[in-house]
Parts: structure tokens; C-alpha cells; sequence
């Protein structure tokens, strides 16, 4: 965070599940989206963006850092996952090359189960790009996620101790990363995470 991050917080009155966002509000499409993410949203059943997506993705999407609170079933995930696929769309590529797919964008989680959670929402909603993804956690055999890596990922989702364990390997490299999620950052930083986070 910056001098420049925005805070969100959304009133509680703001906080009702995504599922009862109300209209009158702007469309997805008055937001700007790309007409591939509006497919992917139309896909899903989305009608209009919840408080906290109209809020974020402009936001996110002029590439401004910014730091959002509201509760779970707002929407939030979306909220961040479809300005920043937005963002990585000049860089959607079909070639097979590596080379051409280095990780551009990097989302940590605190649990596993999130990390997974948040992953298939990038994989929904990035379904008419020819972005990649992958989800990388502990617990499970490393060598997996070693080959997806090596194949090139541009979007990675991950929990810190795991990611760490790749950085040691050198299986992943930053060199190329524009944005930086922290989800759940409050429960993340609780749960001891904040040298991980650091490095
Ligand atoms: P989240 O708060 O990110 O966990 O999202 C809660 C649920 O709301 C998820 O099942 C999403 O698929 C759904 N959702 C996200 N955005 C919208 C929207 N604009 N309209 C309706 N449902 C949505």
C-alpha cells in the first residue's frame, strides 16, 4: 500500500449477498468491461455489479492500488478478478511458447481452500481469453505445479509457504508481475503470514 491506495469500505447496508445486488446500478458494461468478460459474466448469470465492483474495478482497472473491506457474498472476488484479467488481456496469447506466458499477475490466499476457490473464479471468468492459470498450494506433491509453471502461467494463485517453496526451487520467477492481490489480507496477516508476506 501507498500514498496513493484507495480504501473501500462498504457500509452495512452495502453488504447484502451478490445474489440480491439491486438495480438501479451501472451495468457491467458501463463499467468497460471487454466484451470477452462480458460473455463471461453473461455466462454466469450476472445482471448488475454488486457496491463493491463498482466501486474496485474502475479502480483497478486505471491501475490504481486499492484496498477494499466488505463482507463474504458481496462479490468481492469478482471484483478484483475481472478488472485484473482485464488488465492482463493485452498480454492473452495463444502461442504455445513459455516464454510467451510469464507470471504477470500474483494472488496470495491465506487457506488452501480459498486459494482453490479463488482460482476457479479466475478460470470462469477468464474462459473466452487465452490467458493461463494455475493454483499453487501445500500438502500436495510439488512436482505438478512445477510442470504447470514451467509451461507458463500468467496469473498464479497461491497460498505464501507453498509459493515460497517454488521461489527456492526457482520454479517461478516475478520479473514480470503488474499486480498484486492480497486476499483476505486481514485473516493472512492473523494467521502469521507477515515475514512470508515480506518476503
Ligand atoms: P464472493 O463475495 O466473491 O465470495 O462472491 C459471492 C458469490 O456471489 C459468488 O458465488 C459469486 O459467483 C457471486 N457473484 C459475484 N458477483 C456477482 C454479481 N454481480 N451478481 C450476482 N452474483 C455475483
Amino acid at each position: 500500500m501507498n500514498a496513493t491506495t484507495q480504501g473501500i469500505t462498504l457500509p452495512a447496508e452495502d453488504t447484502q449477498d451478490a445474489a440480491t445486488a439491486v438495480s438501479p446500478a451501472p451495468t457491467f458494461d458501463q463499467l468497460g468491461l471487454l466484451p470477452e468478460l462480458l460473455r463471461a459474466v453473461k455466462d454466469n448469470g450476472y445482471t448488475h455489479p454488486t457496491p463493491i465492483q463498482i466501486q474496485a474495478i474502475p479502480i483497478i482497472m486505471a491501475g490504481k492500488d486499492v484496498m477494499g473491506g466488505a463482507q463474504t457474498g458481496t462479490g468481492k472476488t469478482a471484483g478484483f478478478t475481472l478488472p485484473l484479467l482485464q488488465r492482463l488481456a493485452r498480454h492473452a496469447s495463444s502461442s504455445p511458447s513459455p516464454a510467451r506466458h510469464p507470471v504477470r499477475a500474483l494472488i496470495l490466499a491465506p487457506t488452501r481452500e480459498l486459494a482453490m476457490q479463488v482460482h476457479q473464479s479466475v478460470v470462469t471468468y477468464s474462459k473466452h481469453l487465452p490467458l493461463r492459470s494455475v493454483c499453487i498450494y501445500g500438502g500436495v506433491d510439488i512436482r505438478p505445479q512445477i510442470a504447470e509453471l514451467r509451461e507458463g502461467r500468467e496469473i498464479v494463485v497461491a497460498t505464501p509457504g507453498r509459493l515460497l517453496d517454488h521461489v527456492q526451487q526457482k520454479s517461478v520467477s516475478f520479473n514480470f508481475v503488474e499486480v498484486l492481490v492480497l486476499d483476505e489480507a486481514d485473516r493472512m496477516l492473523d494467521m502469521g503470514f507477515i515475514p512470508d508476506i515480506k518476503r
